[in-house]
């Protein structure tokens, strides 16, 4: 899968959330499998890509880079309270 890909699921997860909670993403925490073929500047360059321009860009992004687990995983979410 491409990062392409994944940010625009993400995004769209995202932007669920904050219908579904009435509150604003501030924060996300994700993990990042090293051995997924993601990496985590590659993933970043893509997120920055895509979200130019928009209220994602902003957006505060923790990646932990794991050993093993998903190739993806976000483990953890904070709003705007
Ligand atoms: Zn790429």
């Amino acid at each position: 899968m491409h990062e392409t890909h994944i940010v625009g699921n993400i995004l769209r997860y995202l932007e669920d959330e904050e219908k579904r909670s009435s509150k604003s993403v501030k924060k996300i925490c994700m993990s990042l499998s090293q051995f997924g073929g993601i990496s985590k500047g590659h993933f970043l360059e893509h997120y920055k890509e895509k979200t130019l321009g928009t209220k994602w860009e902003t957006l505060d992004i923790e990646i932990k880079e794991i050993t093993f687990g998903p190739e993806i995983e976000i483990t953890r979410i904070e709003y705007v309270i």
